[in-house]
């Protein structure tokens, strides 16, 4: 589907190919293989030389008609669908990097993010350097001659802090490097960091892709030539999209626009309410004035975006009670589901970090995490009044 549509049409139509029974809605091909109608056909499709379903490992119909989706959204050549945001990243360092290769990555990064660039790929001959803070210079000092990766999150969890991406990306590739951004908080419908330079497009479509909870999924978008590259080792590898999975995303992003923008929403309107609340220390949300990075934010996002964090007066006990007096809100580590959730990292997703480095990353004893979901404001304002106020 060309570029002429706007996001909310690309996200119910893009990608949509029909059967000769033409089905209106996408079909869901539950099959590992597909026939070939002769020998020579069978050969040409291995060789590559005629393009065509061959076993699912490779491809599979309801995963093509998510991947293009998701490659109109975001306004790229190509996207390989994975069977989780890890193995999003796994396939493209597999892809793109060996052994002796230099990563350039952001510290505020997913946990298993972390793990996966400081403790897995380390074993394998490729090592990271993690850079503080949000300063471009920072990165630009830890590049190396053989740095290949610079790999970020923005904005960051749980402190929202925003990486400037065009900046970024001149820094890799003055350094002859790629930029790699896991675009999972803000979806193409906020940001599309492909348009401000990056390289590559990192998803856990696990999060707001699917948007209700239901099932794992990652992909990686990028230009042909790097799909290409991510495609070879996922078809022999195999941390392949399941159909159904596709299917169950393929639907979710057809409703990501509204509920994005109606996230979006509700999110900034309870960080104002939180600002507000004397109970509250400090709010993090990128979409109010008293952000540090609030500027940069409304330049290269569409809005705030629907999580924030803040920092309750009281540190880890009185943190505690908010959480444990919610009787709506879900308490979990997860984010990206029309459900509302709410964590405390530094017990929970970085609760494994010595108290030390947390507290030199900011993350106090008193911060809760909100992934704002679609219920009424004024239902999770009072949810979580309950605990501030200590009734
Ligand atoms: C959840 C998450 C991941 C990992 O995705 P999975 O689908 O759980 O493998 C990566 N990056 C970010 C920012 C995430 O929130």
């Amino acid at each position: 589907m060309t570029e002429q549509y706007r996001p909310d049409t690309l996200a119910v139509r893009a990608g949509q190919e029909r059967s000769q029974f033409g089905e209106h809605a996408e079909a869901l091909y539950l099959t590992s293989s597909f026939v070939f109608a002769n020998a020579a056909q069978a050969a040409a499709r291995f060789a590559g030389t005629e393009e065509g379903m061959v076993y699912a490992r490779f491809s599979n119909p309801t995963v093509t008609m998510m991947q293009e989706r998701l490659a109109a959204l975001e306004g790229a050549e190509g996207c390989i669908a994975t069977a989780s945001g890890m193995s999003a990243i796994l396939a493209t360092v597999m892809a793109l990097l060996k052994a002796g290769d230099h990563v350039v990555a952001s510290r505020s990064l997913f946990g298993a993010t972390q793990q996966l660039f400081g403790n897995i790929f380390s074993r394998f001959g490729i090592e990271t350097s993690f850079v503080a803070g949000t300063r471009p210079e920072g990165f630009r000092a830890a590049m190396k001659a053989n740095t290949k990766l610079v790999f970020i999150e923005t904005p960051s969890n749980p402190l929202t802090e925003v990486y400037d991406i065009a900046a970024l990306a001149r820094v890799a590739h003055d350094g002859g490097a790629l930029l790699a951004v896991d675009n999972c908080f803000c979806t193409p419908i906020l940001q599309r960091p492909l348009q401000l330079g990056a390289d590559l497009v990192i998803h856990s479509a696990t999060k707001y892709l699917d948007g209700q909870g239901r099932v794992l999924g990652g992909a990686v978008c990028a230009r042909k030539a790097l799909t290409d590259e991510v495609f070879k080792f996922l078809r022999t590898a195999g941390p392949t999209l399941s159909p159904f999975n596709a299917w169950v995303i393929l639907k979710g992003m057809e409703t990501l626009k509204i509920r994005m923008q109606a996230q979006s929403t509700a999110a900034l309107d309870l960080a104002r309410r939180l600002e507000a609340h004397a109970q509250v220390e400090r709010v993090f949300y990128p979409g109010l004035p008293s952000h540090p990075q609030h500027e940069l934010a409304m330049r290269q996002q569409a809005s705030g975006g629907a999580i924030l964090s803040f920092e309750v007066k009281g540190g880890r006990a009185e943190a505690w009670r908010v959480v444990d007096r919610c009787k709506l809100l879900s308490i979990t580590a997860n984010l990206g589901d029309t459900k509302t959730t709410i964590t405390h990292p530094a017990s929970t997703t970085h609760g494994r970090i010595s108290p030390e480095a947390r507290a030199e990353a900011g993350i106090g004893e008193g911060l809760l995490r909100i992934a704002v979901g679609l219920e009424a404001i004024e239902d999770i304002e009072a949810d979580l009044r309950r605990g501030l106020e200590g009734r």
